[in-house]
């Protein structure tokens, strides 16, 4: 190791955590020119090369880039927007569901109501989420509420496979399928009132919480690449302990592929994010006769991507300089003043969107100065698996969850019965233990917590 490996947890949290994890995140601290610590966050489980949960950064002479630091789903996040309702106003929640079950395509294979030219797709590649605001799917001042405004610079087409652009076309304003999820929730418990009140959001409050990624285009992109790092690993000569860790130097054109690739991909996954928005919004409006406006995006985070940032590294002399950090199931949690946060929220710190399960709590917190000094400005990105999918098939039934779910008054719609085995609450560690945790070592604070009414899962 170069250096060492640094994790949050709870005793208990502790207890329940996989040996494979902490053995990834030793491995992640063998990786040329990291710096400082590899990180793992409260959620942190086992992943393809990085554990999930994991935060590395690298410095921009020295260090890598890899795919394996993002994951499959290049830019999967969450997103979340509020409405004027509270719970009174949703008489009919479960026809409510219906109808968005039968607005937002979800599940496997299923296809957008947007059709993208290869020309369209071009620009949705390069713009991101303004792309689709342009094309008619959102409104002012959603853009300013995405991290890195919705697109990040340094997408290259050139290096993004007919496949992947083939698989991307139909899919772009859809769910997919599995983790991820539309869930409408209330806003139950407001521990930070100031902040709550900066970022829009009330007690009582109906919110609807979106979790997608770049779908196959960005899972097609991790693929292409993954092949060619793994060359460049022989030819660089770089000593790996796994070979999922797969990755070239930052500025070899092989890592400079995979970087403008990976944005495009990024892109896909904000435009991707703001179509579903308003597919949810138009469907709000049209049954709750509330004005489109009236939803505005409080933000949209990403939990899967590697960016070039400014931070103060260990040799402070050095002040800020440009490092690339890779968090793969975490989420950028940048401290008050930093003048990549949106006006609005700069002196609060960013907003953070932490989903819970469909049984558990979710929660927005805010960014810390902590987390600047101490995570590279990261937190967690979630409760975090403890019970593989192929477990949670073999222990429980989608019919006996939702049954479950439906007796605490919660909703679930899924194409399959299995998909809801397999995102039961109890396959995810317990969402609040893991939210304290981050509140507690004081690298996010807590603002608000989300009960969940109404569930849609891939
Ligand atoms: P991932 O991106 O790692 O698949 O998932 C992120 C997090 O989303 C998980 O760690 C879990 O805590 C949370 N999650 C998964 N399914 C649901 C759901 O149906 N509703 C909510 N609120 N959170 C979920
Ligand atoms: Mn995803
Ligand atoms: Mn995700």
């Amino acid at each position: 190791m170069r250096v060492p490996g640094t994790f949050f947890l709870s005793r208990r949290l502790a207890e329940g955590l996989e040996e494979g994890a902490l053995t990834q995140l030793a491995n992640v601290a063998t990786l040329p020119g990291i710096l400082r610590c590899s990180l793992g966050m409260p959620d942190i489980h086992w992943g393809y090369g990085f554990p999930i949960g994991g935060v590395a950064a690298f410095d921009e002479e020295e260090g890598v880039i890899s795919p394996g630091g993002v994951g499959f789903d290049i830019n999967c996040g969450v997103r979340m927007i509020t409405t004027p309702l509270t719970v009174t106003d949703i008489p009919d929640m479960k026809g409510l569901i219906e109808d968005l079950f039968a607005t937002v395509p979800t599940g496997v294979g299923s296809k957008s109501p947007v059709r993208l030219s290869q020309n369209d797709l071009s620009n949705v590649l390069t713009d991101g989420a303004a792309n689709a605001v342009e094309l008619g799917y959102g409104m002012e001042g959603d853009v300013r509420r995405c991290e890195e405004n919705g697109a990040m610079p340094g997408a290259e087409l050139e290096f993004v496979s007919k496949k992947a652009r083939a698989r991307g076309i139909p899919q772009c304003g859809t769910l997919g399928s599995g983790n991820h999820f539309l869930e409408v929730q209330a806003i139950d418990e407001i521990p930070d009132p100031a902040t709550a009140k900066t970022f829009g959001v009330a007690e009582g409050q109906i919110c609807v919480m979106i979790h997608c990624g770049s779908r196959g285009l960005g899972h097609q992109v991790c693929t292409d690449h993954l092949k060619v790092l793994e060359e460049a690993v022989k030819k660089y000569g770089i000593d790996l302990p796994d070979r999922q860790l797969a990755c070239a130097p930052l500025h070899s054109p092989e890592g400079e592929a995979y970087f403008g690739a990976m944005a495009a991909s990024a892109n896909y996954a904000w435009a991707n994010r703001q179509i579903i928005t308003h597919l949810v919004r138009e469907l709000f409006v049209k049954r709750f006769g509330i004005a489109y406006e009236e939803m505005p995006l409080v933000y949209d985070v990403a939990h899967n991507v590697a960016k070039w940032e400014e931070h103060e590294t260990a040799d402070a002399a050095a002040g800020r300089r440009r490092v690339c950090v890779h968090r793969k199931g975490a989420t950028r949690a940048f401290g008050p003043g930093r003048s990549e946060i949106v006006q609005e929220f700069r002196d609060a710190g960013q907003p953070v969107i932490i989903p819970g399960s469909m049984g558990t709590s979710s929660y927005l917190l805010a960014g810390t100065t902590t987390a600047m000094e101490r995570t590279f400005g990261s937190t967690c990105h979630g409760a975090g698996r403890v019970q593989s999918r192929s477990s949670a098939k073999r222990s429980l039934t989608g019919a006996a969850v939702a049954e479950d779910l439906a007796k605490r008054g919660i909703i679930v719609r899924a194409p399959n019965a299995a998909a809801i085995a397999e995102e039961a609450p109890d396959v995810y560690k317990p969402s609040s233990e893991v939210v304290q945790v981050v509140h507690d070592a004081g690298i996010s604070r807590i603002v608000a917590r989300f009960r969940p009414l109404g569930v849609i899962k891939g």
